[in-house]
């Protein structure tokens, strides 16, 4: 299996240090707003690189977070912390902002058929790791406080920045001078791993007991606690938005790397954006599409799903509403094709012996597509050609399921039209009338079963009935 690495900007061979499982750590939603389109995005390619690991053979073990304090609206620690002001805003408490929008988070998941993992911790539930954590910060002298902080002194890891490659001296001028930053901070880009409930955070409504006075976490060190309380100091992969490696992601390194003194990732797999009509989304331009715009478009989230797999998860994505219907048609003919196989298969009793070879080479190369940094618009090519190969339909709709373990388009699922008995009788008759060669007979009984309202069609060595 081949990926590509954000760390060493290359492609390398994914191999997971414990045999056969594969540890997952994916950065999981900040609960204070809707679930959009690009977290959609976001969360069914986290999903695909779940299920093609299991394809290839490997267990999973997958925990993601959920951020229920101390995301403020600047990732440099600027701003206010958004589930403060969501519940500001829609006068609800933080706890209450938090449980809806979690429910809304797996209800839009859930329509997309991800697979959900196998923990989801909240960071208000592991606030006694964070505190142990900072606490093994501060042994080893790498952080500082201040009057409304505690912060990792970045200074002292010297690696810090090698994620996204910036400079130390880059992140001091980027630095914006208009927001809050604390003045008795040493460095721009040192973060806070505990905030004093002092200033502006005086009337925060989430707050513990700490060694360092009451107060709230940071964000960047509930993934890193959080991470190793489930899956080890050292993990295999770590997933997570473009958007996450500069900040984020590069102090979830410092802290955890300088705490335990070693490796804290060896994967670092980052998804690309989602535009929408060649913008960038945001509330106030209205294209900032969630669950509730997919059923007043009558997009079944599923074929979503479909779209979503024609575009590699590293390259930019542009959304459309034409791209949306017809990925719904696409959808929709495959589910007509999942029908007719398996009414096929039911009906058709001598099938073509299967072509063995055929069968291993689509799978084959199915397999190859995926493990190839996760080739998916390649793997649905390897179905579309099978679909069109001299495969028997058994053997299609083998592969078909096989392939969906993957592609997760919920294809055992699909509601078939009930064929009535008596017609799979005349169905059966018509075939021994066609092989006792009286045609006329057999032309009878089709035209008494398109007087009920169906079509039989002959297929290599069967048949297959379905609703006119
Ligand atoms: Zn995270």
């Amino acid at each position: 299996m081949k990926l590509y690495n954000t760390a060493s900007r290359e492609v390398e061979t994914f191999k997971p240090i414990h045999n056969k499982t594969v540890t997952l750590y994916t950065c999981g939603p900040t609960v204070y707003d809707e679930t959009h389109i690009g977290h959609m995005r976001k969360y069914t390619m986290d999903d695909i690189l779940k299920r093609t690991l299991k394809y290839v053979g490997y267990e999973v073990e997958h925990v993601m977070n959920i951020t229920d304090v101390g995301h403020l609206s600047g990732d440099d620690d600027s701003g206010e912390d958004k589930l403060e002001k969501g519940a500001k805003k829609s006068g609800k408490t933080v706890w209450d902002v938090a449980k809806y929008y979690t429910d809304k988070f797996f209800e839009t998941m859930d329509a997309l058929n991800i697979i959900r993992p196998d923990k989801v911790v909240k960071a208000t539930d592991h606030i006694k790791q964070m505190i142990d954590l900072v606490k093994r910060l501060e042994a080893k002298h790498l952080t500082y406080a201040t009057d409304e902080a505690i912060y990792f002194d970045i200074t002292k890891f010297p690696s810090y920045g090698s994620l996204s490659g910036q400079k130390l001296e880059e992140k001091k001028q980027a630095a914006r001078g208009e927001i809050h930053i604390d003045p008795n901070k040493k460095h721009p880009a040192d973060f806070a791993l505990w905030f004093k409930r002092v200033g502006r955070f005086k009337d925060h409504s989430m707050h513990w007991d700490s060694p360092w006075e009451d107060g709230f976490p940071g964000w960047h060190i509930e993934c890193s606690a959080m991470s190793m309380a489930y899956l080890g100091e050292t993990i295999d992969i770590h997933t997570g938005g473009i958007d996450h490696i500069p900040v984020h992601h590069e102090n979830e390194i410092a802290q955890s790397e300088a705490a335990t003194g070693n490796k804290f990732v060896r994967f670092w797999v980052h998804h690309a954006f989602l535009n929408v009509d060649g913008e960038k989304m945001s509330k106030s331009k209205g294209n900032y599409y969630t669950l509730e715009d997919l059923k007043k478009h009558n997009i079944d989230p599923l074929a979503i799903r479909y779209l979503f797999l024609q575009t590699h998860y590293r390259q930019e994505m542009n959304f459309t509403w034409e791209a949306a219907e017809a990925a719904q048609e696409t959808l929709e003919k495959i589910k007509n094709i999942v029908l007719d196989l398996r009414l096929s298969k039911i009906t058709s009793p001598q099938n073509q012996s299967p072509n063995v070879n055929l069968f291993n080479d689509f799978k084959l190369q199915f397999s190859k597509s995926l493990s190839q940094d996760l080739n998916t618009s390649e793997a649905l090519a390897v179905m579309w050609n099978m679909l069109k190969s001299k495969l028997s339909s058994s053997k299609k709709m083998e592969l078909l399921y096989d392939f969906d373990e993957v592609f997760g388009l919920a294809l055992k699922d699909i509601k078939k039209g009930k064929i009535p008995k008596e017609l799979i009788e005349l169905a059966n008759q018509r075939i021994e009338a066609r092989k006792a060669k009286n045609f006329k007979k057999s032309d009878e009984l089709r035209k008494q079963i398109e007087e009920k309202g169906y079509i039989v069609e002959d297929t290599d060595g069967g048949y297959r009935i379905k609703k006119k």
